[in-house]
């Protein structure tokens, strides 16, 4: 794989401060792909300050000219979409036919959503007296993770650059190779130099340092709550805008008019899909005491047709970490009826798809986020006490509802407190704001919400 060993900053690939380097590691067959270098605190100041330079000139850019830029950054992103697939592939180890559909298709769908968005959004508007004029934060610092690692950025990067902001980027460590690629494409697309900077290296280092820079005006994080906990305090001691887009643990809930088979199989794939790591995957299956025998029953047969179609997990502390919660949830008296914690291959970071039955709400597998491809399938009794399950954890990100009326699907939707429900399946939509209730997160990604969140206002009496 085509690995570049500088930073992206100013428009040119620069060699790093330090010497060091972060293995690519193809979690398929655990073989090195690449290398690229581990950033510091030096590197993220120069780019913070490539950025900081770069700002007045694309904030005074006009709308329609950032909206040309957009749309040849998506036109770069189609062209080079098989490439995008491959690299995704080699680093995350996810199928190609889906690295193609969902890894390169959903970033190319949002870059055009922002081109759009970016000549047709009112950054300015009359207000009784006033105008108020939308005016850009300023130098983002986005950082993001691996699990769909061009859309995480390209979900920040767009409609940062829609809103007039200049961007530093401190992509994931297990999938810097996609992170490099768009900053070719972003190149390619004649973005100015300065506007977008890339800094690959560990969060822990060139994170932090990002997180904590003072020349940075808005950090956006996507990960773990524990990370994403750490910058909002950041952030709240310099008094700075934060957007976190957290972890989730969403109920999909079949209630009795449903079509059990269909909403049980459709909730099985979204579970297993890029194995299980999604952060709005509805890993618990709420199902009516009368028909949970049946639905264990389907959600077992589904769940074996995926032995051999989903990826491996992105690493081996990934698979550790999986393989731990499958066996805690054996442990707390959950019903393993498919899979299960032993390794399903030699090599590769492969997990087997999971399914636990009779699994109650307190369980750990029941509250924490595993991240793997692992169902738990919980009963309820009636309505009442199917809100209250799926109400009942620290999240809050997305969720589904399947009835046989939609009616009676978004009646029981509005009572629900997360961001974004499926009705009976649902479609993936770039312009409807995504983001987190509760300790999901802070902040709305994806379409005028989204482009929002890069704005401050400014109101001008007359
Ligand atoms: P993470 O939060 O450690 O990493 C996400 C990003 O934050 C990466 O770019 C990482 O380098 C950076 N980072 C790490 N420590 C940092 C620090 N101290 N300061 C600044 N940046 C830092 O997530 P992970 O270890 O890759 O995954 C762990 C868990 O996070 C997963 O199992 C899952 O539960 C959750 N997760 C959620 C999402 C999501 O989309 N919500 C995505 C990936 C992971």
């Amino acid at each position: 794989m085509k690995a570049h060993d500088g930073m992206y900053i100013d428009g040119a690939w620069r060699p790093a401060d330090g010497r060091e380097t972060i293995d690519v590691v193809n979690p398929a067959d655990e073989q090195v792909i690449g290398k690229v270098p581990a950033g510091n605190a030096l590197d993220v100041d120069t780019a913070v300050r490539a950025a900081r330079a770069a700002l007045p000139g694309w904030a005074a850019t006009p709308p329609a000219e950032r909206a040309a830029r957009l749309a040849a950054l998506r036109d770069v992103l189609v062209a080079r979409k098989d490439e995008i697939a491959e690299t995704v592939t080699a680093e995350l180890g996810s199928p190609l036919k889906f690295s193609q559909a969902v890894h390169a298709g959903a970033p190319i769908a949002v870059a055009g959503s922002y081109a759009e968005l970016a000549a047709t959004y009112a950054f300015e508007e009359k207000v009784g007296n006033s105008v108020v004029h939308h005016e850009p934060i300023g130098v983002v610092g986005a950082i993001t993770p691996w699990n769909y690692p061009l859309h995480q950025i390209v979900a920040k990067v767009a409609p940062a650059l829609a809103a007039g902001c200049t961007v530093v980027l401190k992509p994931a460590e297990d999938t810097p190779l996609t992170a490099q690629l768009f900053a070719e494409a972003v190149h390619e697309a004649g973005v100015p130099a300065g506007v977008f900077n890339l800094v690959t290296g560990l969060g822990p280092v060139a994170g932090q340092a990002l997180a904590e820079h003072p020349g940075v005006d808005l950090v956006s994080f996507t990960g773990s709550t524990a990370v994403g906990r750490r910058i909002g305090a950041l952030a709240g001691a310099a008094v700075k805008k934060v957007a976190l887009e957290l972890g989730g643990k969403s109920a999909n809930v079949i209630l009795p008019s449903a079509d059990l088979a269909k909403a049980v199989n459709v909730g099985v794939a979204n579970v297993m899909s890029n194995s299980g790591q999604t952060c709005s995957a509805w890993t618990r299956m709420l199902v009516h005491r009368d028909q949970y025998d049946e639905a264990v029953e389907l959600a077992a047969e589904a769940a074996a047709k995926y032995g051999d179609r989903i990826g491996p997990v992105v690493n081996a502390k990934q698979q550790e970490r999986v393989r731990g919660y499958i066996d805690k949830g054996v442990a707390e008296g959950a019903r393993l009826v498919a899979g299960g914690p032993e390794a399903p291959r030699e090599q590769g970071y492969f997990v087997s798809p999971t399914v636990f039955a009779d699994v109650t709400e307190e369980m750990t597998v029941a509250q924490e986020e595993i991240f793997g491809p692992v169902l738990t399938v919980l009963r309820y009794e009636d309505e009442d006490d199917a809100l209250r399950i799926a109400n009942g954890t620290v999240y809050g990100l997305a969720g589904a509802v399947w009835a046989g009326d939609e009616a009676e699907a978004v009646a029981f939707a509005r009572r629900m407190d997360t961001g974004q429900v499926d009705i009976n399946g649902g479609r993936f939509n770039p312009l409807a704001p995504f983001g987190g209730y509760k300790q999901s997160g802070v902040g709305r990604e994806l379409g005028s919400h989204g482009l929002a969140e890069y704005l401050q206002t400014k109101s001008l009496q007359f």
